[in-house]
């Protein structure tokens, strides 16, 4: 059994972060959030530069009063520190390319996730340290957790210590952006890349699966495209569950429902061994995650991922889910009656 140091905001020294000019090479989803918790923490907004595009980005951060810097090569020669919050699949090429070449030999690098990391994806050198601070939520609710007082939970570790000073640093961002306030859990990029995407490849795949083909049985026994969607999801009955197992317990919650339901789906589940399941859970795991191939093969497509229409195969993807599986079409279909009945009405 193994259990994780947690740092909270008594672990982490502010003071770390005084004088130093901090970059944020995006100002998306969690660019936007983390600069603004930043500055809110203390960190005087001279001090904060965002890299961003000439875009809308850029538009949102100047009217928020940060300073941009179109030019990412100016940022980097002046960063002592970098967030890097530009989408996972972009990072190499912009990265390396335009940053790392004139970023500080003993620059802080922070990445949010540990996947260009864990795969070696980017360049750095042997003397900076990179460390990860990856908030588990979205970037509207790490901004509005900081400003409700409450924090998120969040991952950080150490992944490259090249001055020696990496932890500190690390504890000092995290509690910058609001990450130790209700504790952020040690982690590396390992371990984040490894359980992020096994639940990308494994967990969910089987949950759509399981969605999928109990829809396409309930609906040949005669049930209703519309009572169905209902029963299985539209009615925010799971995510009422996922709350409840968050606040009370993965198992406890199963006290809200009735005496045929908690019966069902314990007795339900003891009956199902799981033994071919692990051991389709350990092959993506160990022969698609971890030896680098799923990342090897994304790689390969990843350019295609900005093209419109057909061509870019996650718009292929899509479109096979809605035309092809009954549980598609029929939402689609659910959702169009329900639209025109609201506008009828
Ligand atoms: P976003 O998709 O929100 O990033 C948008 C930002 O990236 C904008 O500033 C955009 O500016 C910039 N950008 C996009 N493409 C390029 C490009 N080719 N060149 C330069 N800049 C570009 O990213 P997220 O905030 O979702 O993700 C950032 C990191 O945070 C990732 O590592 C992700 O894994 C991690 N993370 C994300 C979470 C989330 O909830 N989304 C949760 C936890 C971690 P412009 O288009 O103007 O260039």
């Amino acid at each position: 059994m193994t259990s994780a140091k947690i740092y909270y905001d008594s672990d982490a020294d502010l003071g770390l972060l005084m004088g130093k000019t901090i970059v944020f090479l995006g100002f998306g989803n969690q660019g936007a959030a983390q600069a603004q918790n930043l500055r809110d923490t203390g960190i005087h907004n001279e001090q904060i530069i965002v890299a961003n595009r000439t875009d809308a980005y850029a538009e949102d951060a100047k009217s928020k009063g940060f300073n941009v810097e179109h030019d990412f090569g100016k940022a980097a020669e002046v960063a002592d520190v970098v967030f890097i919050l530009i989408p996972d699949q972009v990072q190499p090429r912009v990265f390396n390319e335009q940053f790392a070449p004139k970023l500080k030999a003993n620059a802080t690098i922070v990445v949010a996730s540990g996947y260009n990391v864990f795969f070696k994806l980017l360049k750095f050198k042997p003397t900076q340290d990179v460390v990860m601070v990856a908030p588990r939520m979205i970037g509207s609710s790490v901004r509005s957790l900081y400003v409700k007082g409450t924090g998120f939970p969040c991952f950080v570790s150490v992944d490259q210590d090249g001055t020696g000073n990496g932890l500190p640093m690390a504890l000092a961002l995290s509690r910058g952006i609001g990450a130790t306030k209700t504790g952020a859990i040690a982690s590396s990029a390992r371990e984040e890349t490894a359980m992020d995407l096994f639940a990308e490849q494994a967990l969910w795949p089987n949950i759509i699966m399981i969605f999928r083909e109990a829809f396409s049985v309930l609906r040949e026994a005669g049930c209703s495209d519309e009572a169905l969607c209902y029963e299985m999801w539209m009615s925010k009955e799971p995510a009422e569950i996922f709350e409840a197992a968050a606040d009370e317990g993965f198992i406890t919650q199963l006290k809200h429902h009735s005496t045929v339901s908690q019966f069902g789906q314990l007795s339900g589940a003891f009956k199902l061994d799981g033994v071919e399941m692990r051991k389709h859970f350990k092959h993506i795991l160990h022969k698609q995650i971890l030896n680098g191939k799923f990342c090897e093969e994304f790689s390969k497509i990843e350019t295609e991922l900005d093209k419109e229409g057909p061509e870019n195969p996650l718009n292929e993807l899509y479109r096979r889910c809605e035309e092809e599986t009954e549980l598609g079409q029929a939402e689609k279909r659910v959702r169009s009656r329900l639209a025109a009945a609201s506008g009828s009405s």
